[in-house]
């Protein structure tokens, strides 16, 4: 006799290998804050309940929307700073970012480029509009995530992944639905080039208005999306507008995402990372006292050294 509590008894039609995931919640856009001078963003990490948790391995995701920055000579940016414990991920879509790092690393970061920068035991860096392009002036459009380390990983050598545009899986989705780069992670049999530390997924969608796509992510991997152009419709019921976060629950493995309009969608999420975050400024380790260490470890000039 048929168990009428069995889901697939209830949903014949199914496969029984793959259930959605629901929708936990959709976020709107916080308020937006300058980094240095040069970056007007919105911190999503801040208006989700939990957000180390619930969005583990990420410990920061800071958005830049499309701002017009006016024609300037001078520098403008966030000048040297240190980092430890984590990796910082800088994705730009249109402006010129340039950057340089203690290890001796630096470089440009361009439309359709992003830097994947591991600080580990410790970097120094600078991140600022790239000069010729401030000069014109232009429009910038970017994120810049942060990734946790596994605490095996902290205290390993610094290290740096600039990834070209070019250098991006790419998917063409079927009936003309639009394009999905891979930065990281497999979807549809291609891999994104990021070496990661852990399993991380970052898909850079572009939907046409009526275009459709199916994400496959276990239910242990916290997963979340942002609508960074247009509206989609989320599994067929959430509706989630321009600059929406939405986070979903960790349960069932299937995503669908409908454009209602042209939509430019950012998916992120990995496997969660199960260990203690001690984060102080731009130190993220896993106990106090690792904190004291690397305060101390960069006053006394252990970061090595970079120019302003
Ligand atoms: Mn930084």
């Amino acid at each position: 006799m048929p168990n009428d509590t069995n889901p697939d008894a209830r949903a014949p039609s199914a496969p029984s290998h793959s259930r959605t995931r629901p929708v936990d919640a959709v976020f709107s856009r916080p308020q937006l804050h300058w980094v240095g001078d040069g970056f007007r963003v919105a911190g999503y990490m801040n208006v989700v309940p939990n957000a180390a948790r619930r969005l583990s391995p990420f410990l920061l995701l800071d958005y830049h929307p499309p701002y017009f920055y006016e024609a300037i000579t001078r520098a403008r940016g966030v000048g040297v700073h240190p980092h430890r414990g984590f990796e910082t991920v800088t994705i730009a879509w249109e402006g010129r970012v340039a950057h340089h790092d203690s290890t001796g690393a630096g470089g440009i970061i361009g439309p359709g480029d992003v830097q994947w920068m591991r600080a580990a035991s410790g970097i120094l860096h600078k991140e600022f509009h790239e000069a010729a392009w401030a000069k014109e002036g232009g429009t910038m459009h970017m994120a810049q995530l942060w990734v946790n380390l596994p605490r095996s990983e902290k205290m390993g050598p610094p290290s740096y992944q600039p990834l070209s545009a070019g250098d991006m899986g790419l998917v063409t989705l079927a009936d003309d639905a639009g394009v999905v780069r891979i930065i990281a992670g497999e979807f549809a049999g291609v891999r994104g080039p990021a070496r990661t530390a852990t399993r991380v997924n970052l898909f850079d969608a572009q939907l046409r208005a009526g275009g459709r796509v199916t994400f496959t992510i276990p239910p242990k991997d916290n997963i979340a999306a942002l609508v960074m152009r247009g509206a989609v419709l989320v599994n067929g019921v959430a509706r989630a507008g321009l600059d929406t976060l939405v986070l979903f629950e960790n349960a069932g493995d299937t995503i669908v995402i409908e454009a209602a309009e042209d939509s430019h969608v950012l998916l992120m999420g990995g496997e969660p990372i199960d260990e203690p975050i001690f984060q102080h400024g731009p130190f993220v380790m896993t106990t106090r006292e690792e904190i004291v260490q690397a305060y101390e470890d960069f006053h006394s000039g252990k970061f090595g050294f970079l120019a302003n």
